[in-house]
């Protein structure tokens, strides 16, 4: 067994190096290459310590080398490191639209392995629950059935307003992906829209439009957007389809590319053009 200032036996310190992919040992001291590495990062660590790094630790027990394996400064170090891999390949395409000095994007950045797990496995039951039509109210019995299956939860992701603003953004990411992209690029776009009253009787304008797929070339219809006009006769349900077209942010689209709209409402057509 080896002592504090005991070198144990190379076999051991092979076996060590084996364990700790960190570990390297130079002139019979041990640093650490992660936190060697990411020092100038860790150095505002509250329990920052450099007996891993510029000094290198003599303190030849498995415990010492097992202890800073599993302290917070280490950890961190391991963070920056996943997330230099990780940047390439997967956190520049989320993130790389957010400006630096966003908390969001800092949040995403200091996420860790366990956090993201968890995270998707949230949206992966929220967009469960809004793919079959269920309530929001099931979120939170489903997430218990996903930690008795091992995941992680933070109690405030549970709750169902959670699981609609995570279907908010699942239906915010469909949209632009396959309605907004698509928009963008095609060459016409005609806007179909009929009313219908919700469970306060208020009337809504459900919108929808249909244009050519730029990419597989198939006539697309698509729902669009749900608005209240402010009345119903042509001036206002034109002006409900104008103002959503500019919260898509697609008001060009619409004046550029725009045909003729028609409203089918019970036996009367109206319409109007907008091009
Ligand atoms: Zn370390």
């Amino acid at each position: 067994m080896a002592s504090a200032s005991n070198v144990p036996k190379p076999r051991t310190l092979k076996k060590w190096t084996a364990e700790f992919k960190w570990l390297e040992i130079r002139e019979n001291r041990m640093y650490c290459r992660l936190c060697t590495k990411w020092q100038k990062k860790l150095a505002s660590c509250r329990n920052y310590s450099d007996a891993f790094i510029t000094k290198g630790s003599n303190n030849w027990q498995r415990s010492a080398v097992n202890e800073h394996n599993t302290s917070a400064m280490h950890s961190d170090a391991n963070g920056h490191e996943n997330r230099e891999i990780l940047g390439d390949q997967f956190r520049k395409h989320v993130v790389h639209t957010i400006p630096e000095d966003n908390p969001l994007k800092q949040c995403f950045a200091r996420m860790s392995e366990n956090e993201r797990h968890m995270l998707v496995r949230s949206f992966e039951v929220a967009y469960y629950l809004a793919k079959k039509g269920r309530p929001y109210s099931d979120f939170p019995e489903l997430i218990e059935l996903e930690k008795m299956h091992g995941v992680k939860f933070l109690s405030s992701y549970g709750h169902r307003n959670a699981c609609k603003e995570f279907i908010h953004f699942i239906s915010v990411t469909i949209f632009n992906e396959n309605v907004k992209n698509k928009l963008l690029r095609a060459n016409f776009v005609s806007v179909l829209c009929d009313g219908s009253t919700d469970s306060s009787i208020v009337e809504k304008e459900l919108i929808y439009v249909i244009f050519v797929d730029p990419d597989t070339f198939v006539p697309t219809c698509s729902f669009f957007s749900l608005k209240e006009p402010i009345s119903q006769d042509a001036a206002g349900i034109k002006q409900a389809i104008e103002e959503s077209f500019q919260q898509k942010g697609l008001c060009d689209t619409l004046e550029k590319n725009g045909v003729p709209i028609l409203r089918w409402c019970s036996h009367k057509t109206l319409g109007w053009s907008v091009g």
